[in-house]
């Protein structure tokens, strides 16, 4: 199995077999820089683009990695990410002396997390999330619109999604401040305005568009991993009091485009292909355009809950990407069959992803089957929704044979509405 020469713990989330990219800056001053986590380490790849460690690899002198953003090296292509992971691979093995004997470039090169501050690591320009669970679209349409009715007849062939707003995706650990809006309570004639009072989470992950594909020229299916950069956690927030009031006719707007949170790492493509597994079996047979060997990803995803009261974290979900019934390339081809163009940096998000037990659920909506049900924590508290001062977070790995290839988490905390 390959090794670092750094020690990375079993449990660590980022093996030599992960290296995931992100945007960093040190704590005290600095610029932002790309990096790989690697155990405790940053990896700052300027530093090693300016030594000339990627000379050979198709990006030559062209420099990208002393930039804000990941947008740059996305556009360059899937065999340039290749070669690019492979050295970095090689320069952390314990068995290649390049950067394991040279201390002074471990002194500049490799930064221990804990003194970094993690930034965006992509410029989105455009969100699309999809809807893509068939038990989270089946739970929500039982609650809203009884069990005969509970999936529209289109969800079984068109990956269901929305337009989002990028604008307000930010990176893990950015406080949520409670959004305000209409809501018309049951008893009542008319709508009020004011803070919600159903605050949600929603489990989800996304991938990014490295590179994109012109107007008019859809991508076709077994062609889309050519496109998919890499991976993130996302906790795509909602208010289902506003929800409620405004999604009709035209899909979800105030009640999602306050906020939606991501993890600061994005985990390649490369690095999750060893945990490739089969997803659910798809009945009816997709139209031809979305066919294929019916890949997903074996990834654990946990969600904790911390409450001001409650002294540590709660567990309140376990579930796993592979649930997910579109999986990335349907979304993707389906997305672009009518000729819609993508731009490196694009998110698509999964939709909430919801396993098929009670405590597998992705959000509070189904969790408390809309308050029905309070999440009943250690402390004696209970939460239909989420309160001001709470802390959501989610975390995500895949397991591997004495490794992790691991997402870290994305985390976000609850503030008193404005
Ligand atoms: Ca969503």
């Amino acid at each position: 199995m390959l090794k670092s020469f750094l020690d990375v713990k079993p449990d660590s989330h980022f093996s030599i077999q992960n290296l995931p990219y992100g945007v960093f800056r040190l704590k005290v001053g600095s610029r932002p820089v790309i990096g790989v986590a690697i155990g405790d380490y940053v990896l700052d790849l300027s530093i090693l683009e300016d030594k000339g460690f990627f000379q050979r690899t198709f990006l030559g002198s062209k420099k990208v990695f002393g930039k804000s953003s990941l947008n740059a090296f996305m556009e360059c292509g899937k065999e340039t990410w290749k070669q690019v992971r492979t050295i970095i691979q090689i320069a952390l093995s314990d068995g290649n002396p390049l950067l394991r004997d040279d201390k002074d470039l471990q002194k500049i090169a490799l930064i221990p997390a804990k003194d970094t501050v993690m930034c965006m690591p992509v410029e989105i320009g455009d969100y699309t999330d999809f809807y893509s669970s068939k038990e989270h679209a089946t739970n929500v349409g039982t609650m809203f619109r009884g069990k005969d009715n509970a999936l529209m007849p289109n969800w079984l062939h068109i990956p269901i999604a929305y337009h989002g707003r990028a604008s307000s995706i930010v990176v893990s650990g950015t406080n949520i401040v409670r959004p305000k809006g209409q809501t018309k309570p049951a008893d009542a004639d008319s709508p009020i305005f004011g803070p919600t009072k159903l605050l949600d989470f929603e489990l989800e992950m996304g991938f990014f568009i490295g590179t994109g594909n012109s107007l008019g020229e859809p991508i076709a299916i077994e062609k889309t991993y050519d496109h998919i950069f890499g991976m993130v956690l996302v906790n795509d927030w909602s208010a289902r009091d506003i929800q409620t009031w405004e999604y009709q006719p035209l899909g979800p707007f105030l009640a999602k485009n306050f906020a939606t949170s991501i993890s600061p790492w994005v985990v390649t493509m490369d690095a999750l292909e060893p945990f490739k597994v089969n997803g659910p079996v798809q009945d009816p047979e997709p139209l031809p355009y979305l066919r294929t060997q019916n890949e997903t990803f074996d990834i654990t995803l946990d969600v904790m809950l911390k409450t001001e009261s409650e002294k540590k974290a709660v567990k309140i979900s376990g579930s796993n990407f592979k649930y997910l019934y579109w999986n990335i390339q349907q979304q993707l081809a389906h997305h672009t069959v009518n000729g819609c163009n993508t731009k490196a940096g694009d998110m698509m998000a999964s939709g909430t992803i919801s396993g098929p037990d009670k405590d597998s659920y992705g959000s509070m909506l189904e969790l408390t089957w809309r308050g029905e049900n309070p999440v009943k924590l250690p402390g004696g508290e209970e939460r239909k929704f989420l309160n001001d001062g709470d802390t959501l977070t989610i975390s995500g790995y895949c397991q591997g044979d004495g490794y992790k290839v691991g997402f870290g988490e994305v985390s976000g905390k609850i503030l008193t509405a404005k």
